[in-house]
């Protein structure tokens, strides 16, 4: 196949590319069978990945970051998710501290930026319920101001990294009479704090290494200074304002795995034999892997231009929401076609493509689902 190189890659990027490649390699990729079974990975990989100054690597060096673009964030996600690596929730990680960065204090920054970026902290975002997760407004955690804390009563599902998270962005209600005004983000630090509980890891189907979980608050207190942004009520538009953000990181995974799951495809079809000849040679074969990496191909043109607006600061919603529903879609038909082509091979959890077929199924769920994507460009029509 000829060789595609993202308009947005240069020298510095690729010497990057070489250095993330490495450490998934070595760190990452021999554990993942046991980070699999044991529902997450470690807690030392985030340390580690902060040491190499992987994690917000687009978070700027007075916050502790390593002071890139998305450009350098963009080359882990496809690191990771090209080899099937879906437990190391760098995304939700990098969403958290980007909250941070776009609408804390000064002080908030300061105080907790560095410790993302450090891996000493591992980042959550806590939204949905078990009530409520498209329908945000309908949340019902409720956060009410006593004297100078809040205290917080609820609980949260599906939380990725809500094993391992020592900073929750938390969602809540401070004022049950208002819908989207009614609602705020608090920055929850979880060590040691009374009445927080962290549930079983929930079994999931696929992305089994991610710890995924439910989160319980009974009668937390946090200090009132942990609203983000020091001001209640403007949850839902700080939310809103880093959706773009989110969605370009899911969309740009799935092109990834695709792109993984085709190279691993093709070498497959031209070892395994049938009839006499390379599985490869057979002319459905051909077309079937024709179609699919031409998907793959506009998928990552599109998924280009969209990393190349996160670094303008120009990718609006209706092209996040565009590029979130089609990649993901698209992630999860080039997905059965190369299990297909593996035949029963393709069925077994050893396969690559088995678990990227497993781990893809979720990605038209998350991050808001497909129907909301289509929702949300039919508005803008
Ligand atoms: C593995 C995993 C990880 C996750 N990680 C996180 C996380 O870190 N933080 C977090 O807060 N949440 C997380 N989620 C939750 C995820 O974002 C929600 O599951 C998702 O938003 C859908 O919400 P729901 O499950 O309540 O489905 P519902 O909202 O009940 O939707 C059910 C179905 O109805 C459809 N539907 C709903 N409303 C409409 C509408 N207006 N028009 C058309 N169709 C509609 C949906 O598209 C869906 O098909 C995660 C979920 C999973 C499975």
């Amino acid at each position: 196949m000829s060789e595609y190189v993202s308009p947005w890659m240069n020298d510095e990027l690729a010497i990057h590319r070489e250095a993330v490649a490495r450490f998934v390699e070595a760190q990452m990729l021999p554990n993942d069978a046991q980070w699999r079974e044991q529902h997450h990975v470690g807690r030392e990989i985030w340390r580690k990945a902060g040491e190499l100054g992987l994690l917000c690597a687009d978070i700027p060096a007075q916050y502790g970051g390593a002071g890139g673009d998305f450009r350098h964030e963009a080359v882990l996600y496809e690191e990771l998710h090209r080899r099937g690596l879906s437990g190391f929730g760098q995304g939700v990680h990098s969403i958290a501290a980007h909250y941070l960065l776009n609408h804390g204090t000064e002080e908030q920054k300061c105080r907790f930026l560095p410790r993302l970026a450090s891996g000493e902290l591992i980042g959550a975002i806590a939204m949905t319920e078990p009530g409520t997760g498209s329908d945000l407004q309908a949340i019902r955690t409720r956060a009410e101001r006593v004297a100078d804390e809040y205290l917080i009563n609820g609980s949260k599902i599906f939380i990725t990294n809500g094993y391992l998270a020592g900073l929750v962005m938390l969602v809540v209600k401070t004022d049950p009479t208002q819908g989207a005004k009614g609602l705020s983000i608090l920055i929850v630090e979880t060590k040691d704090l009374e009445g927080y509980r962290v549930g079983r890891f929930l079994d999931k189907i696929g992305q089994r290494a991610q710890d995924t979980t439910e989160l319980f608050f009974d009668n937390v207190c946090v200090p009132a200074d942990r609203v983000l942004g020091a001001e209640e009520g403007r949850g839902f538009a700080q939310l809103m304002s880093d959706l773009p953000y989110e969605r370009a990181i899911v969309a740009l995974q799935a092109v990834a795995a695709m792109e993984g799951a085709l190279a691993e495809t093709l070498r497959y079809v031209k070892e395994r034999r049938a009839f006499g000849k390379a599985i490869a040679e057979f002319q459905n074969t051909r077309f079937e892997l024709a179609e699919a990496v031409t998907i793959a191909r506009v998928a990552r043109t599109f998924i280009d231009r969209c990393i190349q607006q996160v670094v303008e600061g120009t990718l609006d919603a209706v092209t996040a929401s565009m590029a979130k529903w089609w990649t993901t879609d698209m992630q999860h038909r080039v997905l059965d076609e190369c299990v297909q082509l593996h035949g029963g091979y393709g069925y077994m959890n050893e396969y690559l493509v088995a678990r990227m077929y497993v781990d893809a199924r979720v990605t038209r769920i998350y991050g808001g689902t497909n129907e909301i994507m289509k929702e949300l460009i039919a508005r803008s029509l």
